[in-house]
């Protein structure tokens, strides 16, 4: 076992964010970082499978924003890896939606019903729901027949640009292009790791990031963190930068020593967390239409999100016969609940109302299960948790010694590989900050915050103490940031 050893910095979760803000770190001369990740490889949400001879990209496929007036900074990683892209033009997915009868709906009516779904999609989003807008209270749709609530679904649950004016389709602009390359998306993480850990024969090889080490308690104090692995390790450090998904931190796999005060467990609490399921098939042979403006196709069914929107791979990988089909939320954690051999009944029948009787079977079918997933519960967060400042702001902010990151953490860009990664240099960079501050003020420190973060006592505020900071809600983990950089640099547990 090899426990206990002490470091500056761990860093839980080797995500897009993990990894960046590691990333940081070092290149500011932080080296005795160590990396603990449950799964046995980096990435996290992005992931690369093999399957029907194919590289799919189970979770993030898309560099979502580019062209715009700011650089995406993955789109530049993404270039510098030099990573296959390619361009995926939705627009023309409103005019290759069928019917239950395997008609394909007048280009005619399939604009009009688009034209009308995004018109209203706009006013509710005028309508100053911008201020209070989480998805947990979503707006009632209009959406009726099958059409409309098949655009419905490919409006929000795909966050088209025309239907969700979010800072990443803004600011870095409305294209989307799909990575195409046997490599992988995560091959960025990998560049990334290569800068700071050792690698050899395309692996990291660094004892530093440390596989399989799921994190089930992390106990803290002004002095420090002491974290426990389920294989029984104890690591500790002087910080921790956790990185873990929102849905892990809504569920009890990581306990807390003494508990999160209660403006964080309630903020975490209030986030809602998307479920996005991408289902592969593979067939023997191509029975759809390939071509320009046929990559993406719709089934419009009475049920929202009932096998509607479909992605064939001939564009990302020739020859493989392979197609694609996303669910969300509702529809995701039933098909995950029932075996794959149901879904894959389901999924044929559909293909056949569209299609006919005489297409074959798949041959094979990946289903991936985000929600089930103890070490994800979900997809990313819901788009806009920037809609409350509160709420963002106290997901983010560090409690003592803990700093948080990840995709959630993001003000502007949550729910995307470019939020986690940029939370990841924003965390690293606060972490920064705050050891320099340590070492300087180490000596002449003031005693008058200490009492919030001694080592047993919890951290919660009492309710005098949250009444007298009630006129700046937004205030009150900066004000616990700031009684953490009285702890004392480099003390013991
Ligand atoms: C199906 C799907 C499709 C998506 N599509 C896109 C897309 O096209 N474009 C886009 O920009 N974004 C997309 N996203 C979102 C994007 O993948 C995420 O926002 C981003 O990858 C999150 O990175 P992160 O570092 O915040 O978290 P993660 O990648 O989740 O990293 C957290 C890490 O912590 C680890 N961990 C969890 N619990 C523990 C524990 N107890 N101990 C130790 N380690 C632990 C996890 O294994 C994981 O590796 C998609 C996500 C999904 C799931």
């Amino acid at each position: 076992m090899d426990s206990p050893s002490r470091s500056s910095v761990i860093i839980v979760g080797a995500g897009v964010s993990g990894i960046s803000a590691a990333k940081v770190l070092a290149e500011n001369g932080v080296e005795d970082v160590v990396i603990l990740e449950a799964s046995d490889r980096i990435g996290g949400r992005i992931w690369k499978e093999e399957f029907g001879g194919a590289s799919v990209e189970l979770g993030a496929g898309w560099i979502v924003g580019v062209g715009g007036r700011e650089s995406n900074p993955v789109w530049e990683l993404v270039n510098k890896a030099g990573l296959r892209t390619i361009f995926s033009d939705y627009s023309q997915a409103r005019y290759n939606i069928y019917d239950r009868s395997g008609n394909i709906y007048p280009s005619g009516l399939a604009a009009e019903s688009y034209k009308r779904a995004v018109d209203s999609a706009m006013e509710r989003f005028r309508n100053g729901e911008a201020g209070s807008l989480l998805k947990a209270n979503p707006l009632p749709s209009i959406a009726k027949t099958p059409i409309e609530l098949a655009i419905d679904f490919m409006l929000h649950d795909f966050e088209m640009p025309e239907g969700e004016p979010i800072s990443t389709f803004l600011d870095y602009g409305e294209k989307e292009f799909m990575v195409a390359d046997e490599r992988g998306y995560a091959y960025l993480l990998y560049k990334m790791a290569e800068e700071f850990l050792s690698t050899s024969d395309g692996k990291i090889v660094d004892s530093r990031l440390k596989l399989n080490k799921v994190v089930r308690e992390i106990q803290h104090s002004r002095n420090g963190v002491r974290v426990t692995t389920e294989d029984g390790c104890v690591y500790e450090a002087n910080h921790l930068t956790l990185s873990v998904s929102i849905g892990v931190l809504q569920s009890d796999l990581i306990s807390f020593r003494p508990s999160l005060p209660r403006w964080k467990t309630e903020a975490i609490e209030k986030v809602d967390i998307t479920v996005y399921t991408k289902i592969f098939l593979k067939f023997p042979y191509k029975f759809w239409p390939c071509g320009p403006g046929k990559e993406f196709f719709i089934y419009a069914h009475e049920r929202r999100g009932y096998y509607t929107f479909w992605q064939h791979m001939e564009n990302a990988v020739p020859g493989s016969n392979i197609l694609m089909v996303t669910l969300t939320n509702g529809e995701s954690k039933r098909v995950e609940d029932q075996s794959d051999e149901e879904t894959l009944k389901e999924a044929m029948s559909v293909l056949r109302d569209m299609f006919g009787p005489d297409i074959p079977n798949a041959t094979d079918i990946l289903v991936p299960r985000w929600w089930n997933n103890r070490l994800q519960r979900g997809s990313y967060t819901n788009y806009p948790i920037i809609s409350n400042c509160e709420v963002v702001r106290n997901i983010k902010a560090p409690v003592g010694r803990i700093f948080f990151t990840g995709e959630h953490t993001s003000e502007r860009f949550s729910g995307y590989v470019h939020g986690a990664y940029l939370a990841g240099i924003d965390t690293g960079t606060a972490l920064l900050q705050e050891m320099r501050k340590l070492e300087t003020d180490g000596k002449g420190q003031s005693q008058q915050f200490l009492p919030l973060l001694t080592l047993t006592g919890s951290l919660s505020l009492t309710q005098a103490e949250t009444g007298s900071l009630h006129k700046h809600k937004c205030d009150i983990p900066t004000q616990l940031h700031l009684s953490g950089k009285l702890g004392i640099p480099g003390a013991r547990l």
